[in-house]
């Protein structure tokens, strides 16, 4: 499933390849993704402008020059692809739809599963759509610091790693973000949620936003003029310092203890019992 990182850095492809252009042409293939398409998509979308593309948690927000904003989301399998024209077509097998842009480009959306979905929302009312409307803050935002990591886990018993996955609590920290920020942070991943220290939520808010940021750039750097999320784990995932390692030497050089495997909420998660408090 497409993360947040793959997302960011598939959002930064197209802001990159297709900003201030028009929209041409629009192919759509199938309507009956997760969310049913919009009958009148085509005509709501031909020769408007591409203003601004942004992200929001797990949503692309591709804002266009007559006040519509499209919600793409890559549900469990999506991808995004953006070729040039005149270039030898790759077919990809479940592409669902195409623009075609003032710039010679094709963007397609690719969905086996058909999790995903692309919704059409007034930009004036974007945050009062319902999917976006009631999401906590984004990991990479100020909002998210350590008085607030405090403030959420106060009187909690759960664990700490199904806090900080919990979307009600921060967006887009998905299962693996989750183990690699714990192990930077040095806390087991099953402690008590309310029984860290001020410290602990400090260095856990600046783990989780450098394992993303860290992600985000390894993605950014592999788009070129064609751009593709793929729901592999891809760039990062040479660099795991425990996600799947359990039974492998700790990378701390000095610690010689073994990556140990827990379920949490039926989630694999991986740690240094050495390593972590
Ligand atoms: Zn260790």
């Amino acid at each position: 499933m497409p993360e947040l990182p793959e997302v960011e850095t598939v959002t930064q492809g197209i802001r990159t390849e297709l900003i201030n252009k028009k929209i041409k042409q629009v192919l759509v293939y199938r309507r009956d993704l997760r969310f049913s398409m919009d009958p009148k998509f085509e005509k709501k979308v031909i020769g408007t402008k591409i203003n601004k593309v942004s992200r929001r948690a797990k949503y692309i927000l591709i804002q266009l020059d007559n006040n519509i904003t499209l919600i793409i989301h890559l549900g469990m399998s999506g991808r995004i692809a953006i070729e040039n024209l005149n270039n030898n077509e790759r077919i990809f097998k479940h592409t669902h739809l195409e623009f075609i842009t003032s710039n010679k480009k094709k963007l397609k959306f690719i969905d086996p599963r058909r999790f995903g979905s692309i919704l059409i929302c007034q930009t004036n009312n974007l945050y009062k759509h319902k999917l976006l409307k009631n999401l906590a803050p984004e990991p990479l935002s100020p909002e998210f610091c350590k008085n607030y990591l405090l403030n959420s886990i106060k009187f909690r018993k759960t664990n700490i790693k199904s806090i900080i996955m919990n979307q009600l609590v921060v967006v887009g920290v998905g299962n693996i973000y989750a183990s690699e920020s714990l192990y930077k942070a040095k806390i087991k991943p099953n402690r008590i949620a309310k029984s860290l220290t001020s410290k602990e939520c400090d260095r856990l808010v600046k783990s989780i936003k450098k394992v993303l940021k860290r992600s985000i750039k390894l993605g950014g750097s592999s788009i070129n003029d064609y751009s593709l999320v793929d729901g592999n784990l891809g760039f990062f995932q040479r660099e795991f310092e425990v996600y799947g390692r359990d039974g492998k030497f700790c990378r701390k050089k000095t610690c010689k203890s073994r990556i140990l495997r827990i379920m949490i909420g039926q989630r694999s998660s991986f740690y240094c019992n050495k390593c972590q408090k």
